[in-house]
């Protein structure tokens, strides 16, 4: 595990009247510094300007509020610049240079996997596209990022809120732009995700809503994605680095996922140490008060960060487990977690039932003409969170299952087997996986091969 090393620069907070400081400003007295600068676009409620700051070695940017003696920022604009600094006031000394950065900030950071070297921090509330990210990767509506200033400091993983969709039917609609580079990455991913899972991945023809997969050109930035459904086009942007693991996860955060450690049972599982975390990175590890658990807490999980996201100290991580482990991101496969998180969203879900029959106590007789057959079945209910009923789900509520009974038996009167087919509710406890619906026995009596007496039945899920 790389650990990450983060380097925060601030300027300080300390607001003076410049003017007549500046005045005394002692340039022979002054430290010299060569800082970067960019503005960018914040959702603040007043959607006006930001303007960034960093150290030209650091990897942290932070909202500049003190005021630099001299210089002019044009919005839109990176600029490498030398100040003097002496005490609180600063001056500029020359512009090194100017580029025009669109609508984003690059800031340097970690990325999933606890590295910083080449990945870019992307700041809460900065706009792209319309849109605000929030924890590095998600893309939020204005709606959705209201909903984000009332956080509260404890969160959850998925997503229940009126402000994001689900996918409805569990069809959740895809296209890839005409350029896009990751193709058989993203198809690997939707794979994953479509085995995993009871969701079917529909190839769009670019109407309804829809994501469109794209590639992302910033350098650093692995992947962007929409939280939820959103209407209409949405986007899953990737780029350079990205790997099948980045995909799936942003995935997860289409289908309406939140990161791991945001659920609001987090605090049974992990401890943020808050002392390692910057207070620009403090909202990283916050928990949206409106957001729902789904499924159980899963370290495997493809939504949690590592142990070591937006640690300010790289010999300490900003997260460990409640009995003091460390632990990485996993990105190489879809957790059973996942899974049943997934499935335990009522549109995503429900679970789905295997009636599993076992045949025990076989008797097989032959008297002359006569044949006798004699067995038990036992019926079972097993709950799975996958297509291919492979991944056992715990429920986290009760679940009630629909039966039908087929009773058949030899009628003596009408000289023919007669059928009756009832029905029965069964309810899988909280908790549980597996009902037992019982044991039942069955006979078969031939006399010359034509029955004489039957008795069997049979249990179907409806
Ligand atoms: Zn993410």
């Amino acid at each position: 595990m790389k650990k990450i090393f983060v380097v925060v620069f601030v300027l300080s907070i300390f607001s003076c009247t410049e003017s007549d400081i500046i005045d005394d400003f002692d340039i022979a007295m002054a430290e010299h510094l060569r800082v970067r600068i960019a503005s960018s676009r914040m959702y603040d409620g007043t959607n006006t300007p930001k303007y960034w700051v960093r150290s030209d070695t650091s990897f942290v940017w932070n909202t500049l509020v003190q005021k630099i003696d001299g210089f002019q920022y044009e919005e839109g604009y990176e600029y490498l610049i030398d100040v003097y600094k002496l005490g609180n006031q600063y001056k500029l000394a020359s512009v090194v240079s100017k580029t025009r950065k669109e609508s984003v900030v690059p800031l340097l950071g970690c990325n999933d996997f606890g590295e910083h070297s080449t990945s870019l921090f992307l700041p809460d509330g900065l706009m792209i596209d319309s849109m605000y990210v929030f924890q590095n990767d998600m893309l939020l509506t204005e709606k959705q990022y209201d909903k984000l200033n009332s956080w509260r400091t404890r969160s959850l993983i998925t997503y229940n809120d009126p402000n994001c969709g689900y996918w409805q039917n569990r069809n959740v609609y895809y296209i890839f732009a005409p350029d896009f580079q990751y193709v058989t990455l993203a198809q690997q991913a939707i794979q994953e995700w479509s085995n995993k899972t009871l969701l079917n991945f529909v190839n769009s023809t670019g109407q309804g809503d829809y994501i469109e997969f794209q590639n992302l050109d910033m350098a650093g930035v692995l992947g962007l994605s929409n939280l939820g459904r959103v209407g209409g086009r949405q986007t899953i942007q990737i780029g350079s680095g990205a790997t099948k693991g980045t995909i799936m996860h942003e995935i997860g955060h289409a289908l309406g996922l939140y990161h791991e450690h945001m659920r609001n049972d987090r605090d049974n599982y992990v401890t943020i140490l808050w002392d390692n975390i910057p207070e620009s990175m403090h909202s990283q590890f916050l928990i949206p008060n409106y957001s729902q658990d789904s499924g159980q807490f899963d370290f495997a999980s493809i939504m949690l960060y590592s142990s070591w996201q937006g640690a300010m100290d790289a010999t300490h991580p900003s997260m460990k487990t409640i009995d003091g482990y460390t632990f990485g991101a996993q990105r190489t496969y879809i957790s059973d977690g996942d899974s049943a998180g997934i499935a335990s969203i009522p549109v995503y879900g429900p679970p789905i039932y295997k009636l599993i029959q076992t045949v025990e106590n076989v008797q097989e007789n032959v008297w002359g003409n006569v044949e006798e057959g004699e067995w038990d079945c036992r019926y079972t209910i097993k709950c799975y969170s996958d297509r291919y009923k492979t991944i056992l789900m715990t429920l986290t509520t009760s679940k009630v299952v629909n039966l039908k009974i087929h009773h058949i038996v030899w009628d003596e009167n009408q000289q023919r087997m007669v059928e009756t087919v009832t029905t029965q509710q069964v309810t899988l406890a909280a908790g549980s996986n597996t009902y037992d619906i019982g044991t039942v026995h069955n006979i078969e009596n031939y006399y010359m091969g034509n029955p004489t007496s039957y008795d069997v039945t049979i249990y179907e899920i409806e």
